[in-house]
């Protein structure tokens, strides 16, 4: 008998994994997994160059190096009006990711009730199952991945201690509005939970949008833990630099976990992340535009082999219906024959589900450059009918 920890051998491959591997071993154009193929930020690199020759590269301070942190409290000041004292509220991480796994150890006791939205982050449940918690789970509708009041009263419980809100949300490009996040604020306060913040994409929301953290709101400052990622805002996604935001008793416990789950992150990458978060604001906003006409020059072509997009407000991802194509057999196959038979990958929303999936939705990921865009609809438009037909006389 080998050891295994029942909650992670049970588990498959990430779909990220295995999308990207299935596109290196069909050349096909990787719309699957979410990262960028252009606008790195040259002088953010260079940084990190000069950094990585000049600078610190022993251990920095557990709770990431203080040029980070201060630049981490000043962009909450900056964007959002957040006033945060970088020396007890601020904290770097290894990606979004460990911040996240640092969260939810940190704060979930076993017997603990976590309130999820789903679709979701396929990192989420299984720390909060590893950290002893039981998911409740709000499932989000569509065409507008909405819910209601009642949705929130069957989810939180009395052992409600700990809610997960992505937003902007992965894969819905769903942007919650000011009502939805006051419901939410409105249950999590009623129910003293603390309410963890993915919002990762926070610099990546279109047509004149803007992103609200909760912790913004009325009462929330106390009770929200704010996560933000380099790997978005400077389309560096390898780099795995992340931030934490949180009042003081709320980062403490959070801080305890990540000390032994990865302790420091890369000081030269930590020196740079400072130097790009306090970068002109016209870098964020030409982010933004850039990722927009991404959007709408996929989007446009997608509509135009034949699916049904829906809306896309923020992320860099958007989804297509397959319903109106007369696909029957389920997302999943979808995205296998798609990769193999038409060399463009993508991602099953059924990924996302931990109950009750959806299996009419894909995800395509539009932060590439137009060549990447063009060669993947130019392989839908010569494709992607032989593919469908192909198989609707398989069915017959
Ligand atoms: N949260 C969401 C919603 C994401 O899409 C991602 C994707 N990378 C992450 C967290 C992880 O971020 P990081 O790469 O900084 O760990
Ligand atoms: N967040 C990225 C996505 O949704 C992938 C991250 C990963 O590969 N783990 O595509």
């Amino acid at each position: 008998m080998t050891a295994a920890n029942s909650t992670f051998s049970a588990l498959g491959t990430t779909i990220f994994e295995v999308m990207s591997r299935l596109a290196e071993e069909h050349q096909a154009v990787n719309l699957g997994q979410g990262f960028p193929d252009e606008g790195y930020p040259a002088d953010v690199l260079e940084i990190a160059a000069d950094q990585t020759l000049h600078g610190w590269n022993q251990y920095p301070s557990m709770m990431g190096v203080p040029e980070l942190r201060q630049a981490v409290a000043e962009h909450g000041r900056r964007f959002y009006d957040l006033e945060l004292d970088w020396r007890t509220e601020t904290m770097v991480t290894s990606g979004a990711t460990e911040a996240l796994a640092a969260c939810l150890l940190g704060l979930i006791e076993p017997g603990d009730d976590v309130v999820l939205f789903q679709p979701l982050y396929d990192c989420y449940v299984p720390i909060v199952r590893r950290g002893g918690g039981t998911p409740r789970f709000v499932t989000l509708r569509l065409p507008d991945w909405s819910f209601t009041r009642a949705d929130l009263e069957a989810a939180f419980t009395a052992r409600t201690r700990v809610v997960v809100l992505n937003d902007p949300l992965n894969p819905s490009a769903k942007v919650f509005s000011r009502e939805e996040l006051e419901l939410i604020a409105e249950f999590a306060i009623a129910h003293d939970a603390i309410v963890v913040c993915d919002e990762v994409y926070e610099h990546l929301v279109y047509d004149g949008r803007r992103h609200i953290p909760l912790m913004t709101l009325p009462g929330m400052r106390e009770r929200c833990v704010k996560v933000g990622s380099a790997g978005k805002t400077f389309s560096l996604t390898g780099w795995k630099v992340g931030y934490v935001s949180a009042a003081p008793s709320v980062l403490q416990p959070i801080a305890k976990a990540h000390q032994f789950l990865t302790f420091t992150t890369p000081p030269n990458l930590q020196q740079a992340v400072a130097y790009g978060l306090r970068k002109d604001a016209s870098y964020f906003t030409e982010l933004a535009a850039f990722m927009a006409r991404q959007r709408d020059k996929l989007a446009t072509g997608l509509r135009q082999v034949g699916f049904e997009v829906l809306d896309c407000a923020g992320t860099y991802f958007i989804d297509v219906d397959l319903a109106p194509l007369g696909w029957t057999a389920g997302d999943e196959a979808f995205c296998q024959r798609l990769v193999r038979e038409v060399g463009v990958a993508t991602v099953p929303l059924s990924a996302f589900y931990e109950e009750d999936p959806l299996t009419t939705v894909v995800r395509f990921c539009f932060c590439k450059r137009d060549e990447t865009i063009e060669r993947a609809l130019d392989r839908l438009d010569r494709g992607l009918a032989a593919m469908l037909s192909s198989s609707a006389d398989r069915h017959d």
